[in-house]
This record gives C-alpha cells, structure tokens and sequence, in this order.
C-alpha cells in the first residue's frame, strides 16, 4: 500500500521543507509516499492571474474565487496520479476545461478542504484516510473559498483544532504526515506507531513517561523497575502509567477505552 496527495495551494513552496526531511522523505525514497503540489494560480487565465475577490455583501477581507480550484482540481483528479501541469504550460497552455460541465471525478479519492468548520481531526479519522491510496487537498487562504467549493466540489472537510491558521497548508501538512506514518512499512521497528498515544496498541490511551540513558539526570532517577528485565512487570507498568496519564490528563478518553478488570482495579486504587 502507497499513498499519492495532490495538494492545492496558492504557496506550494511551504511544503518544501517538511517534506525533505525525516521520516517524511524517507517514505518517498522507499515509495511508499508521493505528493503532488499543485500551484491553483498557475489555473487562472487571466493577466493578473487573480485567484481571490471582494465577499458579497461587503465587509473585509478576500475570497478564493472558485474557478481556478475547479479547473485545478478538475483537470488533476481526471489524469492519473503523479501527473503535474508543465510549468511551461502554466497560465497559458492549460488542457481544456468547460466550467459549467462538472468533470467526471474519481469516487474513490476524497477531495478534502481544510477548514476550521470541518470534522476535528483525530487518531481515528487519520486511520480512516490513510486506508486510501489517493487524496486531494485543498488549502484556504485569505477569509476562505466561495461556497460553491464546499458544496460542488469538495468530498470531506477537516479542521486540525478549534483555532484560526492563515492558510490550510500547515493543517495539509499535519494531515500528510499523521496519515503518512500509518501505512506500512513507513515508520521502522523502532519508531512502531502501535504504542503511541490514541493509537491500538495502546486501547487510544496516552503513553505514559519515557526514560533513556542517563540513569540520573539532574537527581531524577528511571524507576526501577524499568531495568527489572522482567518483561511482564514492565509491561504491567506501562499500561498503569497510561492509565494514570489518561486519567489525569484525558479522563474523557477512559470513556471510549476498553478496559480489562485489572486496568478497572487499578483505576480504583
Ligand atoms: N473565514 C474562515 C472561517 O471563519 O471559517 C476562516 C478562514 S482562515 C483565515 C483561512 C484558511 O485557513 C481557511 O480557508 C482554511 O483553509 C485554513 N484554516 C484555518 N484554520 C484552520 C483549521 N483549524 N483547520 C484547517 N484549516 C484551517
């Protein structure tokens, strides 16, 4: 299983970086991750290549017109995965484009807006997005996209948190990497998501503390029975050290967390 993202965006370059290093680029490298960046300015045919315009009915601020997203979008999602316009072709060569006939897009690849009005993104909907194998995002800037995006175009809307970004392409980026380091073979043995916070491994519990060497730091010792050698204790305190993390920090996610009798008796202490 690999995973393509077209993602659209007035700022391609802000991708740049995070995508070249790290686990990240080690996921393209092994192919198990490819992104497509696809500058929506470079879809307007105008000479100023205008992309944003006043709100109806006044007040401040710019609106992302919605036909250099369609045609971005239209013309991409209806080409094979890794397809790019040439950037010679940019602005003056685009493949032709009817802006009142709807393309034929593919059902089975969602079209996603990042918004702060979308569904809050969590560990369980980024394991439902990582089962595809391509998807689109499109990235807001300015006061938003007209509506007619949301209504006509778009499949899913996310939003990464109750609070306002500039522009949906650093909330894309969260999106690419928390998908990215669930398909298989991305992360190594020893990075393993499974044990992670909110992940299976750990019923969508938090982790609890991690301790690597020095034995002492600044007076602080690892607890003992970290260095036990005795698998099951240790496993034992994990899972305890979770729970009371949990407990203490999440006690809203307890809820939704399957407990063994024995995490129940601890819990009771
Ligand atoms: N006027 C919009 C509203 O009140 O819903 C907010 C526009 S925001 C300033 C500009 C763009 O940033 C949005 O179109 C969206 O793409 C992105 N954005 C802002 N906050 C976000 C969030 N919490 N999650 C995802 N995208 C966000």
């Amino acid at each position: 299983h690999s995973i393509h993202f077209d993602i659209f965006t007035l700022f391609p370059s802000m991708f740049c970086g995070p995508l070249s290093e790290s686990i990240l680029k080690r996921a393209q490298e092994k192919g198990l991750l490819s992104v497509a960046l696809h500058d929506i300015r470079a879809y307007t045919t105008d000479r100023h290549h205008i992309c944003d315009d006043t709100p109806y009915g006044g007040g401040g601020g710019m609106i992302m017109k919605p036909e250099p997203i369609f045609r971005a979008v239209e013309t991409v999602l209806t080409r094979p995965p890794g397809w790019q316009l040439p950037p010679e072709d940019a602005f003056v060569n685009l493949p032709p484009w009817d802006p009142e006939a709807p393309a034929p897009l593919p059902a089975d690849v969602p079209i996603i807006l990042l918004t702060p009005q979308g569904r809050r993104l969590n560990q369980a909907i980024v394991t439902e997005l990582s089962h595809f194998s391509r998807l689109a995002l499109i990235c807001g800037r300015y006061e938003g996209v007209d509506e007619r995006v949301r209504t006509q175009l778009v499949s899913d809307e996310i939003s990464i948190g109750d609070y306002v970004l500039s522009g949906g392409e650093l909330a894309a980026m969260v999106l690419v990497d928390a998908i990215t380091r669930l398909v298989p073979g991305v992360l190594g043995y020893a990075e393993g998501a499974q044990q992670d916070s909110y992940s299976p491994g750990l019923g969508g519990l938090l982790e609890g503390p991690q301790y690597t060497r020095p034995y002492t730091f600044r007076g602080e010792q690892v607890p003992d029975i970290l260095l036990s050698g005795h698998h099951g204790h240790v496993a034992r305190w994990r899972r305890e050290q979770a729970l009371l993390r949990t407990l203490q920090r999440r006690p809203d996610l307890l809820q939704m967390v399957n407990l063994s009798e024995e995490d129940r008796a601890f819990l009771r202490r």
